[in-house]
């Protein structure tokens, strides 16, 4: 059935979603698919959650819309004051909108207002890494080190500066300490300041356990904290894009908990809404607000959909289901059987070189050669491969070809429902097994 529609792709047709129960998909074919990566990290609670069903009927009864120049609005305020209370320290404000992009280049912007206000007009370079994605977005297509995405539309991004990830499995040296490491790389930002004019350098941005380009690679233990150091040090304003591994994805309502660091604007999305809804939201540090509310007193930013009423309902139910019926400990608890059902099933096979991640947020990658890490060839486009197969077989998975430093690597993202049954891990471990041996 041809339509007018078009999405990301002109190739083919895709099967039509209708139904969703749990941690599954089902077609209009009646064929049920187990949403092992929550689409892209999204679907949290799986897809029919009573909770928020009801919070989205209560609210739309009440009030579908009413913008933000005129009113606020209860499920906005009571959203901004549950993230609040659960977030790090220092962080004190909420600026709601629909997506993670959209809280990205509210960062951005935000960042250079801040020091506007301050009187330091001349900070504005951004520093960011080159394994990192940021949003789809001009600002945020600007941070991201993702070369393949950035390529066609160089000429209308902004320069960025890109230092080393943080990536243990491919660059930890022979010999040294997993410390030395994480001191090491973190070092390249601030040798990366000095080169660019510490006065001229306004943030740098991270997440803290890569996505999209490197399937769930979290920072070694002291990385953030001497990135936090270095960042003080050049009064530079810490940017922790959690799109994608907040909210809960890892374990910790915002995964930099367990880095031991505050930032100064934390981006949240994806997981916020799970799929309920689309919203996002940038948190901010009480000193950035406070110098906006003492400065000029205004944001010059803004969006028609941001506080959107039904999006902050959602995302209020969300935020009560996954503290209030304990998803955290849960998300510890199946993520390390996840991670073990995936050792035992993957670890020996020749072509997997690492599986890793936190809570549930796991990443599988994929090598020609287990002893020099040598990635398979791009043009194979493996992880393509393992995507379509593990489709046909009734799982989701979100494979990509990352960029890694010019190499291109494959991997699969692993991000299911916090309320994954054992047998449902189960049944994700042996179809993606499958899916890997029928591509290689
Ligand atoms: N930041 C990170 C870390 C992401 O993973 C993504 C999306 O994958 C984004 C930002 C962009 O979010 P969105 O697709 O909602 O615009």
């Amino acid at each position: 059935m041809p339509g007018h529609l078009f999405g990301r792709s002109t190739k083919g047709t895709l099967p039509v979603a209708v139904r969703g129960e749990g941690c599954y998909l089902i077609d209009a074919a009646g064929k049920r698919y187990l949403d092992g990566s929550g689409g892209a990290a999204v679907s949290c609670l799986g897809h029919s959650d009573a909770d928020v069903r009801t919070a989205l009927h209560d609210q739309l009864d009440r009030l579908a819309f009413a913008h933000t120049g005129f009113f606020t609005s209860d499920p906005a305020e009571a959203l901004a004051d549950r993230l609040i209370a659960h977030a790090p320290p220092g962080i004190e404000r909420v600026y709601l909108v629909s997506g993670g992009s959209e809280a990205v280049e509210a960062a951005l912007k935000l960042a250079r207002q801040y020091f506007m206000e301050i009187g330091q007009p001349q900070r504005h370079r951004v520093i960011a890494r080159r394994q990192s994605y940021h949003g789809n977005t001009l600002g945020a297509l600007a941070a991201g080190g993702n070369a393949w995405r950035r390529a066609q539309f160089a000429p209308l991004l902004v320069e960025t500066s890109h230092i080393a990830p943080c990536y243990e499995y491919r660059d930890r040296a022979p010999g040294e300490t997993v410390e030395a490491y994480g001191l090491r790389v973190a070092d390249e930002l601030e040798a990366e300041i000095i080169r660019l004019g510490p006065e001229t350098v306004m943030a740098f941005i991270a997440e803290p356990v890569v996505g999209a380009t490197a399937g769930a690679v979290p920072a070694v233990p002291g990385y953030f904290r001497r990135i936090r150091e270095i960042c003080d040090r050049h009064g530079i304003l810490l940017i922790l894009d959690e799109v994608m591994c907040g909210m809960g994805r890892t374990g910790h309502l915002f995964a930099c908990a367990e880095d031991g660091v505050a930032p100064d604007l934390i981006t949240i999305a994806k997981g916020l809404g799970a799929g309920y809804q689309p919203i996002g939201a940038l948190l901010t540090s009480g000193r950035i607000y406070d110098a906006l509310a003492a400065g000029s007193g205004f944001f010059q930013h803004g969006h028609t959909y941001m506080g959107h009423p039904m999006a902050a309902a959602a995302a209020n139910a969300v935020l009560e289901a996954i503290v209030g019926r304990g998803l955290l400990a849960r998300v510890r608890e199946q993520g390390a059987k996840l991670q073990a059902a995936l050792e035992a099933e993957l670890g020996q096979h020749p072509h997997v070189g690492d599986i890793r991640g936190r809570g549930l947020f796991r990443g599988v990658e994929l090598v020609a050669d287990r002893e020099t890490k040598t990635p398979f060839d791009p043009a194979l486009k493996l992880h393509a491969r393992v995507k379509a197969l593990a489709f046909e077989a009734g799982l989701i998975c979100y494979p990509m070809g990352g960029t890694i430093d010019g190499q291109r690597g494959d991997h699969i993202l692993l991000a299911p429902p916090f309320i994954i049954e054992d047998a449902q891990i189960d049944e994700l471990v042996s179809k993606l097994s499958g899916a890997i041996r029928g591509a290689l």
